[in-house]
This record gives C-alpha cells, structure tokens and sequence, in this order.
C-alpha cells in the first residue's frame, strides 16, 4: 500500500489499529437530566485535568509551539457555544452525555470539514480529539493506553495530535494514517519526534488484522503487511544500516564542522518553526540558517501581529541560547498562498506576486514583521534574510523601510537593535548582479531550490517535468561558484540555504568554491559534517 511520506525512517513490527470512538457511543434516555449535568461536569473537569498535564508533558518535550494544541483543546471545553450545544442536547432531547458530546463534536467537525482551508478543516480533528476524550472519561475508559503494549505501528483512520503526543514514543515503531494531510499536527509531531510516518495511506482499516507484522517505508511511502521473507530481511537491512549510521554518526556531536586542513564551515539547521528547535538542537546544529517565517502566517486565518511574531522570534532566539538564528522575512506567493489576503489567482504564480514583491507592495504587512523582528533581535544573535531579490532597487527600497522602522521604534521607546541584514540569491538576476548586492547587504544566502527553477525554467512543483529536472546542471553550480566570488570580493560570507546544500555528492565541490555555510534540514547535519571532516584542500583539488 502506498501514501504520502511525511518522515522518514523505515520500521518492522506488529501492527496496532486504533478505531475512531464515534462507533462506540450509544443513546439511551435520561430521566434525571440534573445529574446527568453534574456527570459531564466531572467528565469534563476529569478531561481539563489530563489535558493541563499533556501540556506540560509537551512543552518539555517538544516546545512552546507544539504543546500550544493542548492548550486550544483547553479552550475549546471553555467554548459558551460548544458547551451550549451539549447542555441544550441533554436537557431537550433528555439523553446521555456521551451521545450529546458525540452529536454536538461531529456537528462541529463537519462544520470545519466543509471549509475551504486544509488549516480549518484540521480544527476539525482538534474537536474530535477533545470530544473523543471526554466521551472516554464518561464511560470511565481508562486513557489510550499504548504503553503497556510492545513496540508497534500505529494505524488508524486518523490521529489526533493528542494521541500521538500521549503515546509513549520508545513504543511507536511508525505511525500510518489514512487521512491527514503533509500540514497536519500529526505529521509536525511525527517528524518531531523522529518516528517514521506516511498519511494518506491507501488502506480499509477492517482489513486489517492487528498484530500482524508490518514494514513502513517512510522514504517511499509505502506499507506492507504480511510481507514475505524476502521483503522482512530486506527491511531489517535497511533498519541495520540506518541504526549503525546513526550510531556512528552520535560521536559527530559536540564536533567542530572543519575539514582537515583546518576551515570551518559553518552548519546550520533549515526549520519552519520553533517546534522544529529541539530537533535541530538535537542534531547540533550550530544555529538556524534559514527560519521559513511564512508558516506563522500559513497557520493563521489572519496576519500574526507584531506582539504574536515577537513572541515566536524571541522563543527562537532564547531556545538557542545565543547561537546564531537566521529569520527569513515573509515568502509567500506561488506554491504558499495565504488566502487572508486574499491577493486573487495568477497565470504564472512562481513569476508572480510573491516574497518581497508583496512586501514592498504591503508595507503595512512588512514594517509589521520587521518591528518584531528588530525588537526580538534584543534576545540573542538575529540576522534577518530577504527572499527573492532580483534588483538592487529593492534592496535600496528594504533599507529605507528597515531605518524607518528603526527610527520609529526608538522615538516609541522600545528597545530593539538592528540584525545583520542578508539576502537570498535565488533569482538568476540576483547571480548576474551579485557583485553590486554584495556591497548592499551583510551576507548572501543561496536559494538552490529557485534558482534551480528560475535557471532552468522548470516549475518545482510539477511531478511532469521530473525527467528534465537536473539538479546538478552545470548552470545552476557555475551560478553558484560566481556568487561565492562576488560575495568574498565583498567581504561577506555565502551561504547555501536550499535543499543542494545536503547534497553529498556536491559537498566537496562547494568547499573548493568557497562556500562559508551550509543550511540543512536537522537530520543531515552530523553526516554532513562527518563527511566535512574528511576532507582537505588537497583533496579538493
Ligand atoms: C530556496 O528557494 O532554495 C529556498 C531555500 O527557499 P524555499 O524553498 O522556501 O523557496
Ligand atoms: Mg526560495
């Protein structure tokens, strides 16, 4: 069977199916609806109680951001409306708690479903989680437990971020869901804590017989059952070398990124939020190359305001403890749209309105992220990064707007101080005028990822042009040497920020280029710098 990737790992072992509660909840006739009041109360106050303790149980292991969904679940048992539907449903129809909880979560969760927004018709599984637990406490079920069984993989039509969060983590070998999508919490926490995961997966849950032996695939996506021999001995391969380089990889941690020649290079982590901190932390990263901010955006039904990017940008900085954190400035338009603003369909959206098209456009929209960021740059080592430059104009236009927010800030009173200011070079444009970038900004971050679409004119998010996709085209690598030399004519250092940058096959040629900073995601940075550390000028050539 087959689904989505969304982390990857490969996992053998008997499999767990967990059915949805909706099933199990029956209607029977109340006749005492005071009391049956007083039992959803304890119901409830039972659920507040579990869920202030996952809470805190996830804000240890994960963080802020990923503990922040037991805190919703939190608000939504305060929710007048909610509760209303409950009350309103055992006192008029005179039945059980259960069956009002059920009635007034489903009634909800079809309501987001029918939205038009893969982040609202998520919500959806946030109130079927919390309805689901309350029905639990009702019937006096003990808490989905998956601690006393053996390590497994967990499938399930769908699983809510607080039945992942729940399980032990030693005892999940992969999780396969049904439903979901790559945007869910699930997913987030899935990748979180390293445990291999496929959504989508193409599967009949009554299928299924539990215990049966499993193989997860979580680089192709695939899942297999009863899988022959041949199939378990190949898997256990895999899982063998997996753990020997991870093992071997362990001892990379707390070294220098230097080759043997004695130059540093400078090994960063990719992330797109804060949740994604502890991972790279975890992998010794030597800070945050690249901070894609456009998902405080993306999970939002409105713009994140100045207090609430602060907010974000200080945890970031302060979960580093002074290393350095590299925040790129709102990257929307093309493949990431941001319905809110509602900026209408476009023929060629990757040519389009997108990144600081739209914030030189909105002002309002830039100088709002900006004051966050000049006032979260106070915590710790901040460089702002701003993508998708093709002309020296906006860099010029960028500086003008970033003194006018600094000198707004200082006649406001508020403390900040302004980051080191850099660019990404991911336009072929940018490449050709890098000599004269070069003496605007304090460093150059390469966007391999679009320039790779931009030189080859070649759409990134069409499967069809795959065949014709080269990424080490001869083009897209000399752009790169001649931006390294233009960037060092300067005096800047140059980073690689796009996926090339994890490429191992490329590694020693952007070393003889000269590149200063690689910018991975989390899970290739010791094996980066264990293949650093081999290297040496001489052997560059
Ligand atoms: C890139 O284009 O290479 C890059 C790092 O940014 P993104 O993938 O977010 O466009
Ligand atoms: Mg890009």
């Amino acid at each position: 069977m087959t689904g989505k990737a969304v982390h990857f790992g490969i996992a053998v072992g008997p499999v767990v199916v967990i059915k949805p509660w909706e099933a199990q909840v029956k209607r029977y006739r109340i006749y005492n609806t005071a009391s049956e009041m007083v039992r959803l109360e304890q119901g409830l106050y039972k659920v507040k109680n579990q869920l202030k303790k996952l809470y805190e149980k996830a804000l240890e292991e994960v963080g802020q951001e990923g503990a922040a969904i037991f805190n919703a679940h939190l608000m939504l048992l305060e929710d007048a409306g909610f509760l209303d539907s409950i009350h309103t449903i055992i006192q008029a129809e005179k039945v059980n708690a259960e069956y009002a909880v059920a009635t007034t979560g489903t009634h909800y969760a079809d309501m987001f479903a029918g939205m038009d927004d893969d982040y609202m018709q998520e919500r959806g599984i946030d109130v079927m989680d919390v309805s689901g637990r309350v029905i639990r406490a009702l019937q006096g079920q003990e808490e989905l437990s998956v601690t006393e069984m053996e390590p497994s993989i967990i499938v399930a039509e769908d699983l809510t971020p607080g039945e992942v969060m729940q399980m032990d983590k030693k005892k999940i070998l992969a999780l396969v869901t049904v439903r979901g999508s790559a945007n869910s919490h699930t997913a987030i926490l899935a990748a979180m804590m390293n445990i291999p995961a496929i959504v989508g997966a193409e599967l009949s849950l009554g299928d299924l017989q539990p215990g049966k032996l499993g193989i997860v695939d979580g680089y192709e996506g695939s899942f297999v059952i009863d899988a022959t021999e041949v199939e378990l001995s190949v898997a256990r391969e895999k899982i063998r070398a997996q753990e020997e380089e991870q093992a071997l990889l362990q001892c990379m941690k707390g070294k220098e990124t230097v080759t043997k020649d004695g130059r540093r290079i400078g090994l960063l982590a990719n992330i797109g939020g804060v949740q994604d901190i502890a991972y790279a932390l975890e992998n010794d990263a030597e800070g945050i190359g690249l901070f894609r901010s456009e998902f405080l955006y993306l999970q939002k039904d409105r713009l994140p305001t100045e207090e609430e990017q602060l907010h974000v940008y200080k945890k970031a900085l302060q979960k580093m403890e002074g290393k350095l954190v590299t925040i790129r400035t709102l990257d929307i338009g093309a493949d990431k749209q941001v319905d809110y603003l509602e900026l209408g369909k476009e023929d060629n959206p990757a040519l389009g309105f997108r990144a600081i098209r739209i914030c030189l456009t909105r002002k309002d929209i830039f100088k709002t992220q900006l004051r966050a960021l000049f006032r979260a740059g106070m915590h710790g080592e901040l460089a702002v990064l701003y993508p998708m430059i093709t002309s020296l104009s906006e860099v010029l236009q960028i500086k003008e707007i970033a003194e006018e927010v600094a000198k707004e800030l200082a006649s406001e009173g508020l403390s900040y101080q302004v980051p080191k200011q850099g660019i990404m070079i991911e336009t072929p444009a940018a490449v050709m005028i890098s000599d004269e970038l070069a003496e605007l900004v304090d460093f150059f971050s390469i966007g391999t990822n679009d320039l790779t679409q931009y030189t080859l004119a070649l759409d990134r998010q069409n499967e069809r042009l795959d065949a014709f996709y080269d990424a080490h085209h001869p083009a897209v690598l000399r752009m790169i040497g001649m931006v390294v030399e233009n960037g060092h004519r300067h005096g800047i250092p140059v980073g690689i920020c796009g996926e090339l940058g994890s490429d191992m096959e490329l590694t020693e040629l952007f070393l003889k280029m000269g590149v200063d900073e690689l910018s991975v995601s989390p899970g290739n940075i010791l094996r980066l710098r264990a293949s650093i550390r081999e290297m040496s000028k001489e052997e560059e050539g």
